[in-house]
């Protein structure tokens, strides 16, 4: 089946009743039918429900969907997008490893490396994704994990993963990719040699802002570790929003291809505006990963960075003067979101790094939604007129 009949019919779960939407699983236990029955389940040598904690009829739905979209071999989901990441970290990794990230994560990878993950002696070394030579001399013989994000937050830098999933297996290192951008239907990893592929599912996975969620998904052998990981420690998704978000992925497709055309007419907008300094964009031509863009990704997203002349104050100002577009800390909504790197998500960062990851005062990040684009246009040359 093609992804776009997957993400609707892959692992429907019909009762008795015979529903045609599938329903919700809102119960925290399961019930057997006598002892031995449920021995058996416990002992894992019976397949079937136990308890919400483990697994859940929609969860598992929503975690194989994205299986099947992602082309891996199996997926756990966890109920944000950060659990899922450290839950990654936590079960792969001893003391002594060394996790090798490139410069632009997520704010909050950031912090579980440098605030969480180094109080029980794991290392990491942060490595540029455009200065491919400066991997190489990074990985060591105890680096365990490389972590990516491409294309990254909230730069829109691209890392070529065909080459990286080389370096990798040469390496004998596991390849996680943050895949939280491009989402399965413009990017699968695993293709490309990934050993895992990370999402959180609050972004273009549930694309309506409603919901936080968060999914793993790559090689069983990995996934197994991952999954007792999590049902030892707690980080569940809630059968509720596994039942969302499996509803979400039916649109998915839908919305990617919209999300992209808008995104790339304003980046196209913007390229040739007077009161932008640069402008970030993967299937822009003038992208310095464009042809890796074009390469690995079937369409380019619906993210787009511009630094604004004037830097941090005509930004603010900026921002305040948009009138349709929402002031938020989400992203992958069907709203069009304009937001500030520097004085948000990114924040905490030291100055530094934020400088290394690009992460100039006057960025200004847009997450195009799927409004008519003549609207969004308009908003965005209105507080333009403004600032
Ligand atoms: C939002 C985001 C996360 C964190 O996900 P949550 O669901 O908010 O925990 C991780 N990576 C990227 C790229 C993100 O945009």
């Amino acid at each position: 089946m093609h992804p776009e009949t997957i993400a609707i019919h892959a692992q429907t779960e019909r009762t008795q009743f015979n529903e045609h939407s599938v329903p919700l699983y809102l119960t925290s236990s399961f019930v057997y039918e006598d002892a031995e029955t449920m021995r058996a389940m416990f002992a894992d040598e019976k397949e079937g429900y136990i308890y919400s904690r483990f697994t859940n009829p929609n969860v598992t739905e929503f975690q194989e969907k994205v299986r099947l979209l992602e082309g891996a071999d199996s997926a756990a989901s966890f109920a944000s997008g950060m659990a899922a990441i450290f839950a990654v970290f936590a079960a792969l990794l001893k003391t002594g490893d060394r996790v090798v990230c490139c410069h632009s994560v997520f704010g909050a990878t950031h912090s579980i490396l440098e605030k969480h993950l180094s109080r029980w002696g794991i290392k990491f070394t942060y490595t540029d994704i455009k200065k491919t030579e400066e991997w190489e001399s990074a990985i060591g013989a105890d680096t365990k994990i490389i972590f990516v994000e491409t294309p990254s937050n909230p730069t829109l830098d691209v890392i070529d993963l065909e080459w990286l999933g080389k370096l990798s297996k040469k390496h004998g290192c596991i390849l996680a990719v943050d895949n939280c951008f491009a989402t399965p239907v413009l990017q699968q990893p695993v293709k490309f040699g990934a050993d895992l592929v990370i999402h959180s599912a609050t972004k273009y996975l549930d694309g309506q802002g409603r919901v936080l969620g968060g999914v793993v998904a790559g090689r069983k052998d990995l996934l197994e570790t991952i999954k007792l990981f999590a049902r030892h420690t707690g980080p569940a998704l809630s059968p509720f929003n596994a039942w969302v978000l499996s509803k979400s992925l039916e649109t998915l497709a839908l919305r990617m291809e919209r999300h992209s055309e808008n995104a790339l007419k304003i980046a196209q907008y913007l390229e040739k505006h007077k009161d932008v300094e640069s402008v970030m964009y993967p299937f822009l031509p003038s992208h310095p990963g464009y042809a890796i863009a074009r390469k690995q990704m079937s369409r380019g997203g619906g993210m787009v960075a511009f630094v604004i002349k004037g830097g941090l104050e005509r930004g603010k100002k900026f921002l305040d003067s948009v009138e349709m577009s929402s002031l938020t800390a989400n992203l992958g909504d069907t709203r069009t979101i304009v937001s500030h790197p520097a004085s948000t998500t990114h924040a905490k960062i030291s100055e530094q790094e934020r400088e290394h990851s690009g992460i100039v005062p006057g960025l200004i990040r847009i997450s195009a939604g799927i409004e008519h684009i003549s609207d969004i246009i308009e908003d965005l040359e209105q507080a333009f007129s403004k600032v």
